[in-house]
């Protein structure tokens, strides 16, 4: 197989690579931010690749952009006002739209290319960036947060790239803090956390950092994503208040369609393997 036929993202620190068999490749740029490129592949639709990472493609963004918004919104016990901090390709906010209760969700991507690109080859994602209660924004989601008013957004989404360049900064105690400063007394920050079978140490110390920043009850949740290293992805919640129960009734009769999340997922999702409670120290 001629190996030009295929893309392949290959992590070095962990010594895993995953290949896609590309039909072509449909776009390359670099932004002013980044370097993206889109590629039709012959079994996963569209992919979406940043600075050689693979992103979001068409057969698998589910699981990703409904684990990262339904678990949250149906935690908070009313959430009207949400901010997505990245998430560029629009996924996340279409997921987030859904819910009756949203009067304002602001998607914060600091690089508008994504979302440019999102609206040619993944306008199914972008379905509700006309709907009156979204707002998209192109500035860095560090200094949208750090600017905030006090008591200003129910949810805080962070829908980032990896820990490396403009993202880095997303994974801070100091960017935490910004966060429950804006947070309403309800508030919560729900993060993509990568790999807890590759990247335990890095989870350990973003729940560190979050618990520093004030936030007193962390859930990580766990939900598949063949895209991303080790095709086992996570999600970190981290609340003001106590959020042990979330809204089940309201989640099993959800007025919406998904493809993956329902009630018995969400529950399933919360579900801590051995060696994640041992290593974050939890009972
Ligand atoms: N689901 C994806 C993943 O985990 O691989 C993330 C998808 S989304 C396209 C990630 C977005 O985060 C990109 O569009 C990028 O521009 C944005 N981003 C990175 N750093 C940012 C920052 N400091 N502020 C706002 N957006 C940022």
């Amino acid at each position: 197989m001629n190996p030009t036929e295929w893309f392949t993202e290959q992590v070095s620190a962990a010594g895993t690579a995953f290949s896609l068999k590309i039909k072509k490749k449909l776009h390359e740029e670099q932004s002013e931010f980044q370097f993206l490129e889109m590629y039709e592949t012959e079994t996963f639709g569209n992919l979406m690749v940043i600075d050689g990472c693979t992103m979001v493609s068409t057969r698998d963004n589910f699981f990703y952009h409904e684990m990262m918004s339904h678990p949250a919104l149906y935690t908070h016990p009313n959430p009207k006002t949400v901010w997505i901090i990245g998430g560029g390709d629009c996924g996340t906010l279409r997921e987030v739209l859904k819910h009756p209760s949203v009067e304002h969700a602001v998607q914060i991507d600091i690089d508008e290319r994504v979302t440019r690109l999102a609206e040619v080859y993944f306008p199914e994602l972008c379905e509700s960036n006309g709907d009156p209660r979204a707002d998209l924004k192109f500035i860095d989601g560090i200094k949208w947060v750090k600017d905030a008013a006090p008591n200003s957004v129910d949810i805080i989404i962070v829908d980032s790239t990896d820990p490396v360049g403009p993202a880095e900064g997303l994974f801070s105690a100091a960017f935490y803090r910004d966060c429950a400063a804006c947070l309403t007394e309800n508030g919560m920050v729900i993060q993509q956390s990568e790999s807890a079978l590759l990247h335990l140490k890095l989870i350990g110390e973003m729940r560190d950092a979050m618990s520093s920043a004030g936030f007193g009850h962390l859930q990580t949740l766990f939900f598949p994503q063949c895209l991303y290293p080790s095709g086992w992805w996570s999600a970190t919640i981290a609340s003001k208040a106590d959020p042990s129960k979330f809204r089940e009734q309201d989640s099993a009769n959800k007025p919406f369609e998904t493809v993956y999340y329902n009630v018995d997922i969400h529950k399933a999702s919360l579900a801590q393997p051995e060696f994640f409670k041992k290593a974050m120290a939890l009972k």
